[in-house]
């Protein structure tokens, strides 16, 4: 297909100037270079460009890091109130909003997202998530248990626990969404009292960076929040191999999740996981069809399909199928393709060349199947690494591109023909996975037992992948261990520590 116009909008002055600066590690709430002096370039995926040099660090930087955090934990950030805590989570979310175009900015610039994607991302999502956790901050608590240990007489016995923070924590996050997975990992870790060591997709640190800074101007005290940008294999490793961290949040793929889980044994410190998804959109012919289109289109190509919770699995009942499959194909037709600062942008480029070449190899395997090929199937010349939304049509389970996470956009479609909800179960759980999922229909009786069927950690009714702080999100089967978000989302952060009084 042929190229993309090259009318992309230009960046604020304030955005140039971020990109420009020097970018380097923060340790110990200083910026500092890399140990080995190292950099990397980070691109703009949309134009292939290189936007800014950072600093790459190794397993040194790391050791430094995590010392500072341990420093941190046991310094003045362990004698401030929770009323404290909570202020200076809610001062970083002012900052943020104060700065939010350049946030937007940065993070289209590094991912590719159209620019309503990252004000969604940014505005909508992590500046709520911050806000959400400084709440969270001051209702820490634990119970008191009336218990009656080693004979003591009723009443004379009391048992109270406390929450404690887990203690220092190595985050790990990807590149799909960088400054909201940044967020959903400090926002609980900052309430419940921990320190971090952040270890960010060495692809898109931009905005990793910007609110390091932030960090620093709304008064965080040094070493609570440590940054360092550096690669998987080597700077990641070193932080969920090192035994002074207590804890690892990680979000990524399955495949770095286990290696993540195997360097965790070490000293056996906790460990979080948001990984993969190949989630399913059951529509049933009783669904309005006005909201199931759209909201299919979007469930599977939201964020060009680089998104865990992407509905990139669509059950169709056959009493609709063809008007459905059309309606969402026209829809993924239509999608403006460009660099997301483009005004009117829909979909934005995938990560990087390495990105387009995993995706175009499913579209290659998807053509050789006998499913059809409904629309897109092609990548688009440069500069920028962009692939057309692609639908595959009558596809099945026995099929690689229906089974295994493409994280690009190509929706396969299913085609249903009775009211078997368990057969249809069986086929939405067929994977892995088990992150996300949806069912359409206007039978309140059929949804709920769908709901129940489905073995994910989230499953909407009539929208997919429905996002706010309050909702816990997380993973079943491969798809992971814990949540993040909502109540659930601070337990990680905490330990119970229980006292027995005997009086
Ligand atoms: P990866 O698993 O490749 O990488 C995730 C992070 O882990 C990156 O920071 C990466 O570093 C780092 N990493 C890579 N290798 C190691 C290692 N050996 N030890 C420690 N850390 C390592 O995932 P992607 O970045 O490609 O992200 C896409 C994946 O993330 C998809 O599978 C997607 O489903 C999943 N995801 C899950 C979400 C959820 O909430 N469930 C949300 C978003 C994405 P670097 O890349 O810098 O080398």
């Amino acid at each position: 297909m042929s190229a993309l116009p090259e009318d992309i909008a230009t960046p604020a002055p304030e955005t140039l100037d971020f990109l420009a600066r020097k970018h380097q590690l923060l340790i110990d709430g200083q910026w500092v270079d890399a140990a080995s002096g190292a950099t990397i370039e980070v691109e703009d995926p949309a134009t292939e460009k290189t936007i800014a040099t950072v600093a790459c660090g190794g397993a040194d930087d790391i050791d430094r890091a995590v010392v500072a955090a341990r420093k941190a934990l046991k310094g003045e950030w362990s004698r401030i109130t929770s009323h404290e805590r909570s202020r200076l989570i809610w001062k970083l979310a002012d900052a943020l909003e104060a700065r939010l175009n350049l946030a937007i900015e940065l993070e289209v610039l590094d991912n590719g997202m159209p620019r309503p994607i990252a004000n969604i991302a940014i505005a909508g999502s992590a500046i709520n998530h911050l806000r959400y956790y400084a709440g969270w901050a001051t209702k820490i608590h634990g119970q008191t248990i009336p218990v009656s240990p080693g004979g003591a007489r009723n009443g004379e016995s009391l048992t109270y626990t406390q929450r404690e923070p887990v203690g220092v924590v190595g985050a790990i996050t990807p590149w799909n969404a960088p400054l909201p997975m940044v967020m959903l990992k400090l926002a609980p870790a900052l309430a419940a009292g921990c320190t971090m060591v952040l270890k960010p997709a060495e692809m898109t640190p931009l905005t990793a960076l910007l609110i390091g800074q932030l960090t620093r101007e709304v008064g965080i005290p040094d070493g609570v929040f440590n940054i360092v940008v550096g690669h998987g294999a080597d700077a990641g490793a070193a932080l969920s191999e090192h035994d002074d961290v207590d804890k690892i949040a990680f979000t990524g793929s399955t495949a770095v999740g286990k290696i993540i889980l195997r360097a965790a044994a070490g000293n056996m410190k906790k460990v979080s996981l948001e990984l993969g998804g190949k989630s399913p959109v059951v529509v049933f012919p009783d669904a309005d069809l006005d909201r199931v289109i759209p909201g299919a289109a979007r469930g599977a190509f939201f964020l060009q399909g680089q998104n865990c919770m992407a509905g990139t699995r669509l059950f169709v009942h056959a009493d609709v199928y063809d008007q459905v499959v059309e309606g969402v194909a026209e829809m993924a037709r239509a999608f403006k393709i460009g660099p997301g600062l483009q005004p009117g942008t829909d979909l934005g480029p995938l990560i990087s060349a390495n990105q387009v070449n995993t995706v175009m190899g499913y579209i290659a395997a998807g053509k050789q199947t006998d499913a059809e090929l409904v629309c897109g199937g092609e990548a688009i010349e440069g500069p920028g690494h962009f692939v057309q939304p692609t639908i595959f049509g009558q596809t099945n389970m026995d099929m690689k591109i229906a089974r295994e996470e493409i994280f690009g956009p190509v929706l396969c479609v299913q085609k249903f023909g009775d009211w078997d909800l368990d057969a249809i179960a069986e086929q939405c759980n067929s994977t892995i996975y088990g992150l996300s999922g949806s069912v359409w229909t206007r039978d309140i009786s059929v949804a709920h037992r769908m709901v129940k069927k489905i073995d994910s950690g989230q499953v909407s009714i009539n929208c997919h992948a429905a996002v706010d702080p309050a909702i816990p999100f997380g993973g079943n089967r491969q798809s992971g261990w814990g949540r993040e978000f909502g109540q659930e989302g601070l337990e990680p952060y905490l330990k119970t520590k229980a006292t027995t009084v005997m009086f």
